[in-house]
């Protein structure tokens, strides 16, 4: 039994009921509501789409910015695949912002009538992440940094460079555990432990996190919205861990990047590190705006909410 559980519902937030919103919106996973439907083996809910999901799934929406109506897609994980699972309405709903330190001289600098753009770094802190940032810095550029807990302690100038430089420093768990695998008290520690070091190093208790491999149940979800943090996926995934290929890394990003993209990257690899060497002044270039994701979030909705997620904003 190829069984999978949907969890769904997109809204747009913090405009007025009853109208949902097309354009100028976040529509986030809101993955209390509506009721989740399932799905199973070759049929989807709906009977339009073929679902066949050999591994636990979640993840991902993506958005159909009209008639209402946004598309939900399942990220299978045995052939990296992304199938379209339904099509729900979107619900508007309000979401206080869950974000409340920013700096507001960095928010102000951003020119909200030009693009903007989040890169994301998974599984670091290591030896190459200070090389990114100083590409970074080179080129007035902003990255998210979804660290690994038990990581930090082995680089910790490294932690306080991220912060110093303004970008972000957000949860990717302990272990780089599959918190759909963990009871309510694993995952909390998971999460819980990575706050507190990262805490211990620079002073920051992150806020927002991205579960290993995309993975949550709706344990996990629950747990992640008891402890207050947004669930930030990706819109854009570059697969550089699996080519480990600057060239393919550059390409992946520049042929599919648009306004209110949210990009997968991994700085363990030195491919990667070579490949944000030309990728970052390139998006320069090009006009966007490098920010963090908390800074993407705020500049569109006003911030993000506990428990939902969100793969990429869009105007
Ligand atoms: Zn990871």
């Amino acid at each position: 039994m190829l069984a999978m559980l949907v969890l769904l519902g997109l809204c747009a937030c913090g405009h007025a009921a009853n109208e949902p919103q097309v354009n100028g919106s976040v529509f986030p996973l809101n993955t209390a509501a509506p009721e989740p439907v399932e799905l199973d083996g070759s049929q989807s809910a709906d009977g339009a789409v073929t679902v066949d999901l050999r591994q636990p799934f979640f993840i991902n929406a993506s958005l159909l910015f009209d008639k209402g109506h946004a598309q939900v897609a399942a990220w299978d994980f045995s052939n990296q695949t992304q199938q379209i699972a339904g099509e729900r309405p979107i619900l508007p709903v309000h979401t206080p912002s869950a974000l409340d330190v920013l700096d507001p001289q960095a928010m102000a600098a951003i020119d909200p009538d030009r693009p903007v753009i989040a890169l994301t770094f998974d599984d670091g802190p290591g030896p190459y992440t200070q090389q990114l940032l100083n590409i970074l810095s080179a080129n007035n550029a902003r990255a998210t940094f979804f660290v690994v807990g038990n990581r930090i302690k082995s680089y910790p100038e490294v932690m306080r460079a991220i912060a110093a430089q303004g970008s972000e420093i957000a949860n990717h768990s302990w272990a780089h555990a599959d918190l759909a695998d963990l009871d309510e008290q694993g995952i909390r520690e998971q999460l819980q432990w990575t706050v507190d070091e990262v805490e211990k190093y620079t002073g920051i208790r992150p806020k927002l996190m991205r579960p290993p491999y995309g993975s949550m149940d709706d344990l996990a979800v629950s747990v992640t919205r008891d402890l207050g943090m947004p669930i930030i996926t990706w819109s854009l995934d570059t697969r550089d861990w699996q080519t480990k290929d600057a060239q393919k890394t550059y390409d992946a990003i520049i042929s599919s990047v648009r306004n209110g993209t949210i990009i997968l990257c991994h700085d363990i690899h030195q491919a990667t590190i070579e490949s944000m060497a030309k990728v970052v002044p390139a998006l320069v270039k090009a006009g966007y705006q490098l920010v963090t994701v908390s800074q993407l979030l705020t500049l569109v909705d006003g911030g993000a909410a506990a428990g939902q997620v969100y793969n990429s904003v869009h105007w």
